[in-house]
């Protein structure tokens, strides 16, 4: 029988009646004849308040208390949404990350997939009842301590789950109808993709699209696992992220036209960090990026300038928190690098255009920075792969950049995109 996996965001179970709509909906679906597995987050904005909640607590909260208190709230909604399904008639199991077999890295707060052995979860099927997996949450088989995977981390969980258990897809249950051209929240106009590359979508989830969380699409690409992006609002078709070659299949087919420019996404999380004066000599810049390292600072851009009587400038992004602990810990090996000083600007936004559609049409960099001229945006740093562009500007600047990227590159739709909740946090 084939098998379904269906993920439902904090959104989509935000309070008891939207846990009954959703319950509703995989009784429906398992009663089509199919198999089901689901994947829940927390309630809402649960996640956030919990964090709020530690930080007035303890301003630096220890990492694995965070973790211990950060998984509660999937473990609530797991057991909450369990009991809907009972109430409509099917059997439900929940079940925490542990329990299910999500074995991951010992990093609090940022741990990896290792395996998944969802024994349990292939029996409850078996015996008829439906498995409820708490997202976001793992357990590492050396520390034998809980871990999460990162804000957003639930669509990964579903998708590993799904890839584990042989899944013919994983459906992702959101606010939104699907992956949009840009985040319906700030481009009203913004456009419904049909079908998505994983190509594509990686690079719009690392650029700040946080539909997908950027893990999950990794993923799925490398099991070829298609994913249904929908909202769990309504019954329309969502988006369909897959491989070039589907995608292609589709265009052939005339089921969609051929995407030049798949979208527009900005990042605020971001900071970027300058440090002034680094001597230029081999060895210097291996420096300076293993202390970074030494810290797990995930970097993203990085740009040298040209260098002045012998001393030149590194400037990089990363993500805010990142930024921080970099330059800490730069600061404490200053004396033995050398450099003069170190600039942290946390009032920027990177902002990113994506599309395989790059590769063949000339002239998308000349449109690019005509529109961002045109809307009086500054850029301050730019970087390039074969399917994107991405700047980094001053964060109030974002809104007018993306809005003038979006109508540059055609993609405004006649009529506004439908956000059927959340809050955007
Ligand atoms: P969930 O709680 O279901 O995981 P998220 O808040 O993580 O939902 O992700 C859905 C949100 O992603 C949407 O409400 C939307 O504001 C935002 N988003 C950002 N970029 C895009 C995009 N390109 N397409 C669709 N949604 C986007
Ligand atoms: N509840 C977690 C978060 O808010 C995980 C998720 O929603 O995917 O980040
Ligand atoms: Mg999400």
């Amino acid at each position: 029988m084939s098998l379904v996996v269906q993920k439902y965001g904090g959104s989509s179970v935000a309070d008891a009646e939207s846990i009954r709509r959703v319950a509703r909906r995989i009784v429906e679906t398992k009663r089509t004849g199919v198999d089901v597995a689901v994947v829940v987050s927390a309630m809402g904005d649960s996640t956030d308040e919990l964090l709020d909640l530690a930080t007035q607590v303890s301003p630096h909260p220890a990492e694995r208390e965070m973790d211990m208190l950060l998984t509660a709230g999937e473990r609530i909604s797991m057991a909450l949404l369990a009991m809907a399904i009972h109430d409509q008639g099917e059997e439900a199991r929940s079940y925490t990350g542990s329990q299910a077999g999500m074995l991951t890295t010992a990093s609090h707060g940022r741990a990896q997939i290792i395996g998944v052995t969802p024994g349990r979860l292939q029996r409850a099927i078996s015996e008829g009842a439906i498995p409820v997996l708490a997202g976001f949450q793992g357990v590492s088989p050396d520390t034998k301590d809980v871990t999460t995977l990162g804000r957003g981390g639930s669509d990964t969980t579903a998708v590993a789950l799904a890839a584990a258990m042989g899944a013919d897809v994983c459906e992702i249950y959101t606010d939104v109808d699907g992956v949009f051209t840009s985040d319906p929240r700030s481009v009203p106009l913004a456009r419904p993709l049909k079908a998505v590359t994983y190509e594509e979508m990686l690079e719009l989830a690392a650029a700040g699209a946080k539909v997908l969380h950027l893990r999950c699409v990794e993923y799925a690409r490398r099991t070829d696992l298609p994913i249904h992006v929908r909202s769990s609002f309504s019954d329309r078709e969502g988006t369909w992220v897959l491989s070039a070659d589907a995608v292609a299949a589709l265009v052939e087919r005339g089921e969609m036209e051929e995407p030049i420019i798949s979208g527009v996404a900005h990042d605020l999380t971001e900071a970027k960090l300058t440090v002034v004066g680094v001597p230029d000599r081999p060895g210097e810049a291996a420096s300076i990026f293993e202390v970074i390292s030494s810290v797990g600072a995930n970097i993203d851009m990085i740009v040298q300038n040209v260098s002045t009587a012998g001393r030149t400038d590194i400037t990089l992004t990363l993500g805010g928190s990142d930024a921080q602990a970099a330059m800490a810990a730069l600061r404490e090996a200053q004396p033995s690098i050398g450099f003069a000083d170190i600039v942290y600007d946390p009032g920027v936004a990177k902002v990113t255009l994506v599309g395989a559609g790059m590769r063949r049409h000339p002239g998308v960099s000349a449109t690019f920075f005509r529109a961002l001229a045109e809307a009086g945006v500054n850029v301050e740093m730019i970087s390039t792969s074969e399917i994107r562009i991405s700047v980094v500007c001053r964060a109030d600047d974002a809104p007018r950049a993306v809005a003038a990227l979006h109508t540059a590159f055609g993609l405004d739709a006649d009529t506004e995109a439908v956000v059927y909740a959340g809050t955007g946090r």
